[in-house]
């Protein structure tokens, strides 16, 4: 069976790799003239290093990055409102709270292609589907046909907006920066992924192979403020001058050209991810804010179930409708737990804020830990 999937990100790739060692001719087509991933870390739990297990790379992708033993956040004065050890739920669900460099997991991803199955330069203009067939059109003119296509071309999927011209993606009410640095000489705990909430916005810090390090930083802002995209590196970290005095010296370290910004935003949960012989997956289907950061891990799974439910179903859109049956009511609650996550770290309101922060330290590790585990208990 021939199938196309249109963008070669971490959906897509996991994808190609799933369908192709299920025995079919997959072939990703991605618009970008390189593939270049942000720069920018990635953090990936148990359930994704499952995922890449079953697609034969977690080895080789665990080896690039680093796993940390501890999510702990900081309220603005560098107290401890939350500190989940890790380490239980990965001896329970295996390699947990990793963080590894995009760039280094597209690399992975990338060997793992059959030859000359990735077509870069490639941006899908529209699609057309003809009885068990679907024609692409490409912006340059050209045209292909498969029996299968998978729309793994992100948050703004132009596969999508043809199928549901209505569902366009949703601002969170934040904005972010995102940059990787060589540690300036800050002292940080190497071991754990840390987030700092202060009314001002929140940073979070985890630790890289070498001695980098990736951060992130959200501020509460109107959709596209272009005050916000001017924000150079130096103008961030003086944001956050008030926090302990790594985060700020971490902000102002990373290099103005290297600094990546973008609104957050998700999608509101769809109730269908296929559509007769088009499948949606990764974030054209289902893009959630970063707040639990799991977006990728999300779409990881995806393209291991995808694989599965073709391998096992006779028919093709038997194994669609398992694949769309196993992957949307999931992926929904990720969806509406990491957007309610996101806007109760964004609190402002020094009411809300000290609320907030009191019931977290109340929380009880093992809740905090129980929570989670829904996640990593997969179904592939
Ligand atoms: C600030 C931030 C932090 C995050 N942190 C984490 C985290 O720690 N852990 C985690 O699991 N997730 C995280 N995520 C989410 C994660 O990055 C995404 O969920 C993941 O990258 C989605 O992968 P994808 O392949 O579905 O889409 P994308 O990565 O968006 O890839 C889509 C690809 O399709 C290509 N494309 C687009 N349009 C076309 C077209 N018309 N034709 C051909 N190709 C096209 C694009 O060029 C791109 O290469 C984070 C996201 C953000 C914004």
């Amino acid at each position: 069976m021939k199938v196309i999937i249109i963008g070669g990100g971490i959906g897509g790739l996991c994808a190609a790799i799933a369908l192709q060692q299920a025995g079919m001719e997959a072939t990703v087509y991605e618009a970008a003239p390189e593939l270049k991933p942000v720069g920018a870390g990635v953090g990936l739990a148990a359930n994704a290093i499952q995922g890449l297990s079953r697609l034969g790379v977690a080895d080789e992708v665990v080896a690039r990055g680093k796993q940390l033993i501890a999510l702990t956040i900081f309220d603005e004065k560098g107290k401890v409102i939350s500190d989940m050890d890790t380490r239980p739920l990965s001896r329970k669900y295996g390699i947990n709270n990793f963080v590894i460099h995009r760039a280094d997991l597209h690399e992975v991803l990338q060997q793992h292609l059959q030859p000359s199955t990735l077509f870069l330069n490639k941006r899908c203009q529209h699609i057309e589907q003809q009885g068990e067939q679907v024609h692409v059109t490409f912006t340059d003119g050209t045209q292909a046909t498969a029996n299968l296509l998978v729309a793994a071309d992100g948050i703004n999927s132009v596969i999508r907006r043809q199928l549901l011209p209505q569902r366009l993606p949703r601002y969170a009410g934040y904005t972010c920066w995102r940059g990787i640095v060589e540690n300036p000489g800050v002292q940080i705990n190497d071991t754990i992924s840390a987030e700092t909430w202060a009314p001002q916005g929140r940073v979070g810090i985890a630790p890289l192979q070498g001695n980098t390090i990736y951060w992130y930083a959200c501020i509460n802002a109107p959709a596209q403020d272009p005050r916000m995209g001017q924000l150079t590196p130096v103008q961030l970290a003086e944001h956050f001058k008030d926090l302990p005095p790594a985060v700020p010296a971490i902000l102002a370290a990373t290099s103005p050209e290297k600094l990546i910004w973008g609104d957050i935003g998700d999608l509101k949960p769809l109730q269908q991810f296929v559509f007769g012989r088009v499948a949606l997956l990764g974030d054209a289907a289902h893009a959630t804010t970063p707040n639990m950061g799991q977006g990728a891990c999300q779409a990881i799974e995806d393209a291991v179930v995808l694989g599965q439910c073709l391998q096992q179903a006779q028919d093709v859109s038997v194994a669609l409708t398992d694949y769309q049956k196993r992957r949307v009511a999931r992926t929904a609650k990720v969806i509406r737990l990491s957007r309610l996550l996101g806007e109760v770290s964004q609190w402002e309101s020094p009411w809300l804020y000290r609320s907030r922060n009191a019931l977290f330290r109340l929380a009880p590790r093992f809740m905090t830990q129980r929570q989670m585990e829904w996640l990593y208990q997969v179904d592939f």
